[in-house]
């Protein structure tokens, strides 16, 4: 069978502009797509209603229209898609791999210091499973997916091993860093790892490139594809803009808008000093032509 065609994707959650660490996400994944001769598309993923900022959809659509990173198909939004994630989940519940969870945080907090594992992980607990066999008289806040190679050994840890273009072999012991992760939130949100599987299968996505912040949530992503029965594609995590503390840039730490509209090749330039492409070219068409060649020239063939 051919191997399906190149669908790489942009996927930003629309809590303000661009910043220089987006852009160059952006930047990253339409190079690729154009280095494959594959298309492009913007989802926009604004599944998290409260954090988005109103307006800052159409911002980015603009922004990335200035550099010239224009998608094959007009752009998605997830606050529209509710329905495909709720098929998705009622066939986990049906088949038991998703289930109702009543614990608050609090709730979770003490089950773990009872069993002396208190740790946290970028400021989420590792769910210990107390809901597993059901809420015991509680009422469901939140649904979880379960955390195993098998629903018929829900004890046994789930090693996902995978490979990222860039950074080589990946592993992650899901159940022991992470536990049953959440599906759809208690405050009835659809989870990022729901929505993301949900719609990259959906969209056709072959390629996924993004910032490595979010490599560490790709065991779970590819655990929940596999339980669905989607395909796993190929992912790529580039390095991140920091900030002048040395963390991931972010509002927080300075990250401001790019000057998209005022100089759209400088921004374009910083995206890839970043990424470590080099470009030459005085014009933005002619500047990413360069870089697409610069691009295919290392990443086409890994
Ligand atoms: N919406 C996510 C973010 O802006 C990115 C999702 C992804 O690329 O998988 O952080």
């Amino acid at each position: 069978m051919p191997a399906p065609r190149y669908r790489g994707r942009f996927a930003p959650s629309p809590t303000g502009l661009l910043h220089a660490g987006s852009l160059a996400a952006a930047l990253a994944s339409w190079l690729d797509a154009r280095a494959h001769r594959g298309q492009w598309l913007l989802r926009i993923e604004d599944v998290d209603g409260p954090r988005c900022v109103t307006g800052a959809d159409a911002a980015i659509v603009a922004q990335l229209a200035a550099c010239g990173l224009v998608p094959d198909e007009p752009p998605q939004w997830q606050s529209a898609r509710g329905v495909h994630y709720e098929t998705a989940l009622v066939k986990l519940v049906a088949e038991g791999w998703a289930y109702p969870c009543g614990c608050t945080r609090a709730d979770i907090e003490r089950a773990l210091v009872q069993q002396g594992r208190l740790r946290e992980r970028h400021g989420d607990l590792v769910y210990p499973g107390t809901c597993r066999s059901g809420l015991r008289g509680k009422p469901a806040r939140a649904l979880r997916l379960r955390v195993t190679p098998s629903i018929d050994a829900p004890a046994a840890p789930l090693d996902i091993a995978w490979h990222d273009r860039r950074l080589g072999a990946q592993q992650q012991c899901v159940s022991e860093a992470v536990g049953d992760f959440v599906l759809r939130r208690a405050d009835d949100l659809w989870a990022y790892q729901l929505a993301v599987v949900v719609d990259d299968a959906a969209q056709g996505i072959t390629h996924v490139v993004r910032g490595v912040d979010l490599a560490d949530n790709t065991p779970r992503q590819i655990h929940l594809q596999r339980v669905l029965g989607l395909a796993t594609p190929a992912y790529l995590h580039t390095p991140l803009a920091l900030g002048a503390d040395g963390e991931k840039l972010s509002k927080r730490n300075g990250a401001v808008p790019v000057a998209t509209g005022a100089d759209p090749l400088a921004a374009l330039r910083d995206a890839a000093r970043l990424l470590d492409v080099h470009a030459e070219g005085t014009r933005v068409p002619d500047w990413l032509t360069s870089a697409t060649a610069h691009w295919a020239a290392r990443w086409r063939a890994v």
